[in-house]
């Protein structure tokens, strides 16, 4: 009844049970769904994951250990986010990617601007402006989760320009230009500014 395959180790002996999303585990009677499983109206209990079945006969409660464990962001870790809107005091974001790996979905986040800078700045609008991508670091790992660009390398990493939406142009540190309006436009900028690696992280 339950649906499994089978995946031998090296030596070919002792193959375990691995299941996939969708795959029947048990039926409701015999157990309650708990980690990383779903109880459907057909009366089946289902895996949302890829991973080994592991039944808790003792609580009747059926489990999947998850082979690729559940991503969870860290304090310190470097992650690529998106500028949603941005206030005088914090600027309101959204993690794409951390430590390499792309977040799905993605993880909301703030920017205070005593974090912003190792320099005095007077409003977050000269550290970075909606629909720029930051080089970013994680001061926390519960959410809400509050960033810092105090650290090597951090700060703005692609930007549009404020008035034209022309792509902006690395002038010199701090300061960003638009070659259409023929202006600069400040930014807190990462010393990777329109690094094409940072982006590949962003892809599926
Ligand atoms: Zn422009």
């Amino acid at each position: 009844m339950v649906t499994t395959r089978k995946i031998s180790n090296a030596a070919g002996k002792d193959a375990v049970k691995v299941v996939i999303p969708g795959d029947k585990l048990a039926v409701i009677e015999e157990f309650f769904p708990a980690d990383f499983c779903f109880e459907s109206t057909d009366g089946y209990i289902y895996s949302c994951v890829v991973g080994i079945p592991s039944p808790d006969e003792e609580n009747r409660q059926m489990r999947v250990e998850p082979l690729k464990k559940p991503f969870t962001p860290r304090a310190g870790q470097i992650g690529i986010a998106y500028v949603t809107d941005v206030k005088r005091q914090i600027a309101f974001l959204e993690l794409y990617a951390i430590e390499n790996q792309r977040m799905i979905p993605s993880v909301s986040a703030y920017l205070h601007i005593s974090w912003a800078s190792y320099r005095y700045v007077s409003a977050m609008y000269d550290v970075c402006r909606p629909g720029d991508w930051l080089l970013v670091q994680l001061l926390n790992s519960i959410p809400p989760i509050y960033l810092s660009l105090k650290g090597r390398g951090l700060g703005v990493i692609s930007a549009n320009c404020n008035y034209c939406g022309a792509n902006l142009k690395f002038k010199r540190p701090n300061m960003l230009y638009c070659k259409q309006c023929n202006k600069e436009q400040p930014r807190i900028t990462s010393s990777r500014y329109e690094d094409t690696t940072l982006f590949s992280q962003l892809s599926f």
